[in-house]
């Protein structure tokens, strides 16, 4: 028996005692038997065997538990009953019950299939190991870079060399996890813990071998690429050379002020994790500082807080800091909510260009109503200590966090290779970077042109996403002497966050990318929080969020600081 037959057989045993207690959630308890045992089977399948994890099993089944109440108990069961779905607040009153049964039968379920597995390697001895071919030589494939686009190469780099090791992957990067940015937002406005957005690479890519490493050089004759010292090693830390026989650059975009020194030295960066946390903490110093503050100008300008872009990073900033400015003042009481100014300035006349004209002004006024404030047509064009400069007047700010330029990382501008005047890689459609066989980019560090409407990409993580499993192909391919394939994909559209359970979301209509569908308010807000938590890589992250989550619904935000500013 090979080792998924195993699995399928263990999982039909666990559904099959699993479903007495799924049993009261469906109108016919034969249908529910069969259901258990086959999410059952599905659930223990997907699941490789690690001895005693019966917790991880149960959070895991149990949050599996919600997808499948929606799907099944509120939209499949009404529809075979030739009923339409609906989810107002009275029909999921109704409906809660099943989601109750549904979760406990999911942890119900891990327990069974954990013990299940643990049974079955004690009498039958641990699963069959994965069948390998005879070693061959070993080409090394090194990714620079440990975000969306590296982290999904080495994950398809993984799937591709699944039964033939004749690769090597090695991903290189300064940071050892993956940053869900989506989520950015709102761990500068206190709701997510940081490290619950934060997905570790190590665990996450099981065959790949990682250096948290900054890379220094690349040089391409050599195929050579050089790590920067690192003093904390026992060594010396000395800096050291990684041999590539492939290379991928996913080193991503780094903040561009465009020649604004003083920005660059004063202004808050919201790329990372850490520049999320700045941003928090700086927030709560503020408050701090100015509760204790007896000079009315002063204080205001300690609650000042200007968000230079509205794109989405800074749109979603701005509204996630004017809800925990706003959330925290019943603890500051020396202060009045007129004193909290948060101030998004933009060059444009409107705000979020990404979206239609409508859904931006929408946000607009969404975020006008709770008391943010626009300053549009204006640029920002110098910051002194308490003192932003905009191109029409002067604004009284302590802070200032900068969203409104990124650049490819300058790393890549020391390699002899072709890039445009931003300094991004130009790489062929698919995805190889040009005259530099065995010399691949991807992501926000390069310009990558779609292989069927001749467009260049956005640099997003949805389509990082997406080049980077074309790209693993394309290194197979290339290894074993095939043709290339070029990279295609329709955006699926994008999702806005303007505050307190308030978003904008404008998704492509499959079959017809021209067109579009438009969503705004508490239901498009519902669909970010729902994408995103399916798109957070893990399920114990999503366990993590949806925790905060929940406990954001009862209690005040958290205050704490948590780094020492000065
Ligand atoms: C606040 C915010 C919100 C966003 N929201 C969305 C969204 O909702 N949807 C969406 O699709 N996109 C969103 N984006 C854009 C998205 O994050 C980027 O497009 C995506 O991260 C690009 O992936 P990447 O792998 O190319 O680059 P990155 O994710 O930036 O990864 C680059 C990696 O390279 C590493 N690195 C850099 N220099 C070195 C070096 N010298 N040595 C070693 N390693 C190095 C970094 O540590 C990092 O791990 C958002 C971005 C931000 C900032």
């Amino acid at each position: 028996m090979n080792r998924y037959s195993r699995r399928i057989l263990l999982g039909i045993f666990a559904g099959g005692i699993t479903s007495l207690a799924l049993i009261p959630t469906v109108p016919r308890p034969l249908a529910g038997v069969l259901l258990a045992i086959v999410v059952g089977a599905a659930y223990s399948a997907s699941m490789p065997p690690t001895r005693g994890a019966y917790v991880d099993n149960m959070m895991t089944a149990a949050a599996l538990g919600v997808p499948l109440w929606a799907f099944i108990s509120v939209v499949a069961i009404p529809l075979l009953a030739g009923r339409v779905p609906e989810w107002g607040a009275e029909q999921m009153r109704t409906h809660f019950p099943a989601l109750v049964v549904w979760v406990l039968g999911g942890a119900l379920l891990g327990l069974v299939t954990q013990g299940f597995k643990d049974l079955a390697d004690l009498i039958l001895g641990p699963e069959p190991a994965r069948a390998t071919s005879p070693p061959k030589e070993v080409k090394r494939i090194v990714i620079l870079g440990g975000g969306f686009a590296g982290m999904k190469t080495a994950e398809s780099l993984e799937d591709q060399f699944l039964r033939d090791r004749s690769a090597g992957v090695t991903l290189i990067s300064v940071t050892n996890a993956l940053l869900f940015t989506p989520m950015l937002a709102e761990v500068a406005g206190s709701s997510l813990e940081p490290s619950h957005i934060s997905t570790p690479l190590r665990t996450s890519l099981p065959r790949t071998k990682f250096i948290r490493a900054t890379v220094e050089s690349v040089d391409l004759e050599k195929r050579i690429v050089k790590l920067a010292a690192d003093p904390s090693r026992n060594d010396g830390g000395g800096s050291r050379d990684i041999p590539y026989d492939q290379l991928v650059l996913a080193l991503g975009a780094v903040s561009n002020y465009l020649g604004m020194t003083n920005v660059q030295k004063y202004a808050l960066d919201f790329k990372s994790l850490l520049d999320a946390m700045r941003v928090r903490n700086r927030v709560i110093e503020m408050f701090e500082r100015a509760d204790s503050e007896a000079d009315p100008e002063l204080r205001r300008g300690l609650l000042t807080f200007v968000i230079a872009g509205a794109g989405f990073a800074g749109v979603e900033l701005a509204g996630a800091l004017n809800d925990f400015g706003r959330g925290i003042l019943a603890d500051y009481p020396n202060l009045r909510p007129e004193d909290l100014k948060v101030i998004l300035v933009h060059s444009k006349d409107r705000i979020l260009p990404e979206l239609s004209e409508t859904l931006g002004r929408y946000a607009q006024q969404k975020m006008a109503a709770r008391g943010v404030i626009f300053r549009l047509s204006a640029r920002l064009v110098d910051v002194r200590p308490g003192v932003v400069v905009l191109s029409d007047g002067e604004v009284q700010a302590e802070t200032l966090v900068w969203t409104a330029g990124t650049a490819p990382n300058p790393l890549l501008r020391k390699l002899p290779i072709e890039r445009d005047k931003r300094g991004a890689v130009m790489v062929e459609t698919t995805l190889a970077v040009k005259s530099h066989p065995g010399v691949w980019a991807l992501g926000d560090c390069a310009v990558v042109i779609d292989g069927v409407t001749g467009k260049p990409c956005p640099p997003t993580a949805q389509f990082a996403l997406r080049e980077a499993p074309v790209l693993a192909k394309n290194i197979r391919a290339f290894l074993e002497g095939r043709p290339l394939r070029p990279f295609h994909f329709d955006s699926l559209g994008s999702l806005c966050v303007v505050g307190h359970q308030t978003a904008c979301a404008e998704l492509s209509v499959p079959f017809a990318r021209s067109k579009s569908l438009r969503f705004s308010g508490l239901l498009a807000w519902a669909m970010w929080r729902g994408i995103y938590l399916a798109k957070l890589p893990g399920p114990e992250r999503k366990i993590r969020v949806l925790m905060d989550w929940t406990v954001e619904l009862f209690f005040p935000r958290d205050v704490v600081q948590t780094i020492d500013l000065k």
